[in-house]
């Protein structure tokens, strides 16, 4: 029997509706007893997932605190797997609080973060990967990553490697055969066959892994690194993109000492903006310290958008700022203060090499052609959404791409072991390390979807979800 628990689940924030969620083995006598249906039917008769009109009673006088309606799904066929109750209330975070404070006087407690899906996963109800789904679901910047997250939720990395544990676990039990029955030899056919089949496995995890660089970036953002010499406008420019003050503009040279770093979404494309210290040839040494840490940002760049002031000539800064990109990274000139007279000339601008975008961070011109150009850069913010069927199979299929780093760790570990479990089998080593390379193998992949995990990995996994969730 576990306890019962509630929490408001639609956040502290003023909405139209809120809503307030118990679930556990009293959560159905408990919300009896605080709410009243209209039709006068009690919520241990009611039907399954349907809404029913009433009042929650306070504590107390037993005052109305709030007309609302209330759906019921009872275990095991709910989101945790237990007795689930839910009232949607008015949004007042006063209302909700009230609620929640009646049904604690009734013996149930506060949820702590992530505890539903928590319950939901030991229950048996999602397997970890869908968990984790439900926060990245939670927390998607872009719909691209929505996407990927409503794929895995729906199961896309938890039955591939379900599917490959099954095949490992088969590959073990003939091995413990052959170590319980020494007489019973594997012939030279039999690791031949298990050999294809481990390499199959193995390519079907390499392939998962490789997909967690694109999925990083999808879901963290393009690191984007704003250079150019002071007084360009490049903290003028990271407030144009982002809609609103964040970096101090003044101008005096050199003010951003220090990096800031933002999120924008620019299209469907996800860009982590990092407004660097302005790079100058400088004496003082704090600005030394902002020069040499954009350095190493930009050596980290995915984009690097250039600030240059088109209302002045270029100078060798400028042109430093140049040189001092990385030669492969995606870049961008953004020639600003458009609304003043320009100073430089097209033929000046091509001579840079690279493509360029004029722009008033002031006035906001020109900024809509700079998106289109950095959306053409990342295409595969785009491509995602021309897989729309959801193929299970398929690596580059929605919710194939791997963006948990957890998850991606346990895939390299799974790997390596199974790398050399092949080798173990190739040198025709003994089956004992053949097998206790797998078991490893196994192992890690357990740990991926919950079937070998130890329970405070699980309960770090859970802090990290929101109350309520
Ligand atoms: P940073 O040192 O490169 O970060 O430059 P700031 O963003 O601090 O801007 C330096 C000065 O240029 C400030 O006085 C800004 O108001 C001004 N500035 C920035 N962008 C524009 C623009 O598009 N047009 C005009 N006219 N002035 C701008």
């Amino acid at each position: 029997m576990s306890d019962t628990i509630a929490a408001i689940a639609t956040g502290a924030v003023v909405s139209a509706v809120g809503i307030v969620r118990v679930s556990g083995s009293s959560a159905l006598t408990v919300a009896d007893s605080v709410f009243c249906a209209t039709n006068g039917v009690r919520l241990k008769d009611v039907e399954c997932r349907k809404m029913y009109y009433g009042e929650i009673k306070g504590q107390g006088d037993g005052s109305c605190l709030d007309l609302c309606l209330c759906t019921v799904s009872r275990a095991p066929n709910s989101y945790t797997g237990e007795d689930t109750v839910e009232f949607h209330c008015h949004g007042s975070l006063v209302i909700l609080t009230e609620v929640l404070q009646t049904l604690f006087k009734h013996g149930v407690r506060q949820a702590l973060p992530g505890e539903f899906t928590k319950r939901a996963f030991l229950n048996g109800r999602m397997d970890l990967t869908q968990a984790e789904a439900v926060i990245d679901l939670i927390e998607a910047e872009t719909p691209v990553i929505a996407k990927n997250a409503v794929g895995q939720l729906r199961g896309a990395v938890g039955i591939k490697l379900d599917s490959l544990y099954t095949q490992l676990v088969d590959i073990m039990s003939h091995f413990h055969a052959v170590i319980d029955y020494p007489d019973e030899d594997i012939d030279e056919f039999e690791i031949k066959n298990y050999l294809a089949k481990l390499h199959n496995i193995k390519d079907e995890l390499q392939q998962m892994l490789d997909t967690h660089e694109r999925g990083k970036i999808l879901k963290d953002g393009i690191p984007t690194a704003i250079i150019g010499r002071p007084n360009t406008g490049k903290s003028s420019l990271l407030n144009a993109l982002l809609g609103y003050e964040r970096a101090i503009v003044t101008d005096v040279a050199g003010t951003t000492r220090d990096t800031i770093e933002e999120k924008v979404l620019v299209g469907n494309v996800l860009l982590r903006l990092i407004d660097t210290a302005g790079l100058r040839h400088t004496n003082d040494e704090i600005e030394k310290l902002g020069v040499e840490r954009t350095l190493a940002v930009l050596s980290g760049s995915g984009l690097v958008l250039l600030v240059l002031d088109g209302s002045e000539p270029l100078i060798c800064e400028d042109y430093d700022a140049l040189r001092s990109i990385p030669p492969d990274i995606p870049k961008i000139a953004v020639v600003n203060k458009s609304d003043l007279p320009a100073v430089l000339e097209d033929s000046e601008l091509s001579g840079l090499g690279i493509k360029y975008c004029s722009v008033s961070a002031l006035s906001g011109e020109g900024l809509s052609s700079l998106d289109e150009e950095i959306q053409n850069l990342f295409p595969m913010f785009e491509r995602l959404f021309e897989h729309e069927g959801l193929n299970l199979q398929g690596h580059n299929a929605l919710g194939g791409l791997i963006t948990n780093v957890r998850q991606a760790e346990a895939i390299s570990r799974a790997l390596h072991s199974l790398v050399s479990a092949i080798n173990a089998l190739t040198d025709s080593v003994t089956p004992d390390a053949v097998l206790s390379d797998i078991e490893i193998t196994l192992t890690a992949i357990g740990e991926i979807t919950g079937k070998t995990i130890r329970e405070d990995i699980v309960s770090r996994i859970f802090e990290r979800f929101c109350v309520g969730k």
